[in-house]
């Protein structure tokens, strides 16, 4: 008997059969919404959570799932303890679904006035409706954050950042680790300016690590997606739920973009810190320039703490010119290799003005007290040739 003839239109809506043995050399991207059951039993037990396997993409896609095993093990390199992943949209979405997972109405989180201006925003745009509220404090502090801690039994985590944006402070983690732990708190990082390669806050004791991957784990400025990291299984599965009734999953594509730029990572790593310590002590040492903000320079507030918890000092500094805005114009527009852009963690060099972009909306005594005047300047360092990279600097400065 012979196969049964089907239309043009009916063959042009069947997919091709999945080419699964081929063993590609890289990842496939699996762009796919769902997956389909050989029969009525499979798509039983797979539901049932019987027999494992994937059902629906904003559930689950072995693409994306192939890259949050990679940033687990990244983040959790080294140390007795393997960490569990989930890779979701947006940097924003791994901080609001990890707080969304982790805490009730009545709970509130302890952090520092000068974290990522959308976790911020998060704060006081959506949780604050949760009757979830916060406190800021200098997290170094530990007089301050103890006091804070044994007085208000509300506190129920610590989110922070360290370094912090745009003046790099560092948290020494240890310490505040240890203090959270007397009093049964939570900790939640968001490692993104450092990345596994340059800080392993997991290391330390820290519960919960987050990334905006769109920075340097993807490191190309090709994509918008973000990570939950952490070693308690049975609360990364309440992360994995939450991602997943928020809507807020990776897609495949992205994924794949992520998946490229970790290839290099430890290089561009190691590469973004030895050119941002050199462009630091060029800054240092220029007459036009009042401040630099770089952890890795021994003058830095908290070069110790840096010191002693990253493995590189990172690709991020900041610098203050003497004079107001017009100063910091001149100096921005002239620059040559350096893209003005409100991200950070691409391959080349990105430069923001703090105070009229993302540190716009700060209330001023906040930016008067951590220094983010007129004439400050962040730049993401990127893997250019040192020496053109100074170049550049040194005629953006000149008169
Ligand atoms: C960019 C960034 C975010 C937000 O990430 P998205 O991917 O844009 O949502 C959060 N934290 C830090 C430190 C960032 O730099």
């Amino acid at each position: 008997m012979s196969e049964p003839i089907f239309s043009a239109a009916t063959l042009c809506v069947q997919e091709t059969v999945d080419p699964m043995d081929t063993s590609s050399h890289t990842l496939p991207i699996y762009a796919t919404s769902s997956f389909v059951f050989d029969n009525l039993q499979q798509g039983i037990d797979i539901f049932s959570g019987a027999e494992s396997g994937y059902l629906y993409g904003r559930f689950g896609n072995p693409t994306c799932d192939a890259v949050a095993e990679k940033l687990a093990a990244l983040e959790s390199y080294g140390l007795p303890e393997n960490a569990h992943c989930v890779l979701v949209s947006s940097g924003m979405a791994a901080i609001s679904a990890v707080l969304m997972a982790l805490l009730k109405p009545g709970d509130k989180i302890l952090t520092q006035a000068d974290i990522y201006g959308g976790t911020t925003d998060f704060f006081n745009q959506i949780l604050a409706s949760y009757n979830i509220g916060f406190e800021t404090a200098d997290l170094n502090d530990v007089e301050q954050v103890e006091n804070i801690l044994s007085n208000d039994p509300s506190i129920r985590l610590i989110y922070l950042e360290s370094p912090t944006n745009p003046i790099l402070t560092c948290v020494d983690l240890e310490k505040l680790v240890s203090l959270a732990k007397k009093y049964n708190k939570l900790t939640v990082i968001d490692n993104t300016f450092c990345t596994p390669v340059v800080q392993q806050p997991l290391q330390w004791g820290i519960d919960y690590v987050v990334h905006s991957t769109t920075k340097y784990l993807n490191g190309h400025g090709n994509t918008i997606s973000g990570c939950i990291i952490g070693k308690n299984a049975e609360v990364m599965q309440r992360v994995k739920q939450t991602v997943k009734l928020m809507g807020c999953s990776a897609n495949p594509w992205d994924a794949w973009l992520v998946n490229n730029g970790l290839k290099t990572l430890a290089l561009r790593m190691e590469k973004h810190s030895l050119n941002a310590m050199e462009l630091a002590k060029f800054l240092s040492s220029h007459p036009s320039v009042k401040k630099v903000y770089y952890p890795g320079l021994s003058q830095h507030k908290t070069h110790s703490i840096a010191s002693k918890q990253m493995q590189y000092f990172g690709g991020i500094l900041s610098f203050e010119l003497n004079g107001g805005i017009e100063v910091a114009r001149k100096c921005i527009d002239k620059l040559k290799l350096a893209t003005i852009a409100p991200t950070l963690g691409d391959v080349n060099t990105l430069i923001m003005h703090p105070y009229t972009m993302s540190h716009r909306n700060v209330p001023s005594a906040v930016r008067e007290k951590y220094g983010i005047s007129e004439g400050l300047i962040r730049v993401s360092v990127g893997i250019e040739a040192i020496g053109d990279l100074i170049n550049d600097f040194r005629q953006s400065l000149a008169d």
